[in-house]
Order: C-alpha cells, then structure tokens, then sequence
C-alpha cells in the first residue's frame, strides 16, 4: 500500500526538478540578456545546421590529409544520421564485438549493457543471428556507436581490398588517414 505512494512522491519530486530546470534555464538567459528567449526551436535548427557545416569542414580537411579516426564516408553519414536516414550501417555489435558486464554476463555493445536480454556468460555465450538481426532492424537508426561503426566500415572487402591497393601505389607508405573516395 506503501508503495504506490513512494512511488509517486518520489515520480512529482522528479517531474518538479526538471519543471525547475527548466525554468532556471529561463532566467539565467533572461539574467544574462535581457531578454525572454523562448525560440529555443530555432536555437536547435541552428545548431543542427552549425553542426552540418562542421561536418563539411572536417570532411574537407581530412580530403587535404589531416589524419582522422573517421572516414570520410563515415563523417558524411552523420548527416544522413541526423535526418533520420541511416537505417542500416553493418552493426557487428555480437558478432565481432561485446561486452562483458561485470557480473560475467555479455552484451553485444555498451547501449545494450543495461539489457534483461540473455546472451550467455563468458563460459557460454548466446549470440543467435535471428534475434540479434532482428534487434539491430530496430536499434541500427537510432544508434551511432563510434566502435561498432569503424568496425563495420572495416568489415567490407571491397574497402579492404581497395585500401590495400592505394597502400601498394604508394610503395605502402603514407596512408594512413580514412578518406576513401
Ligand atoms: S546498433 Fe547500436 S545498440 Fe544496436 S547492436 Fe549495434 S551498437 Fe548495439
């Protein structure tokens, strides 16, 4: 009986911190500026659209051999990322990576560390492809795993094969960066 009333105290005093945040976010702009700003869409377009231009920059810049752990193919898929297009981009999250948790249990990536989900133990790991094919359909749009991504780039033979070759052009010295078109 107890319960539910815990629980919903502890719930309104969650729901007020975040009402009170947000209203200290109001009057720190308003202390600062002057003014009421409540065009906080507009704030976020902006920044969306500043990132794109940033993503532009670093794209062109590593085109001009500054050395990156992205390709550029990859940076250039943040923005298809950001509009929501990236369905699907090779997650080997349980196939070639994991995670062990540190109770001895695995987990195929650290979003996942959190999961009820049973993939075995490090004695007997439970990868099965249909389920975690099945999962990835869902979790692949909304997930940009740095790791799992520069896996998954790594994780085609075309690319390898093509890297190899640009490698021996150059007597296999100095490519070291990501740009791959
Ligand atoms: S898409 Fe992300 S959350 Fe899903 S399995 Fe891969 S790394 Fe994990």
């Amino acid at each position: 009986m107890l319960g539910p009333i815990i629980e919903t105290f502890i719930g309104g005093l969650l729901t007020g911190v975040l009402y009170s945040l947000v209203a200290l976010g109001f009057v720190l702009i308003f202390k600062a500026s002057g003014v009421f700003n409540f065009a906080q869409g507009s704030m976020v377009l902006l920044a969306g659209l500043a990132l794109v231009r940033s993503l532009d920059w670093l794209v062109a810049k590593q085109r001009a051999g500054y050395k990156m752990t992205n390709s550029t193919s990859r940076i250039a898929e943040m923005k298809q990322f950001m509009r929501g297009g990236l369905q699907d981009w090779n997650c080997r999250a349980g196939q070639n990576t994991l995670i062990i948790r540190t109770d001895g249990t695995l987990a195929p990536c650290f979003p996942m560390y959190s999961a009820t989900y049973d993939w075995g133990t490090i004695e007997r790991p439970k990868f099965e492809m249909g389920p975690l094919m099945e999962m990835k359909k869902s979790c692949q749009p909304h997930c940009f795993s740095t790791l799992n991504h520069i896996v998954g780039f790594c994780y085609n033979d075309a690319r390898v094969i093509k890297w190899l070759f640009k490698q021996a052009a150059r007597g296999f010295q100095g490519v070291t960066n990501w740009s791959d078109d």
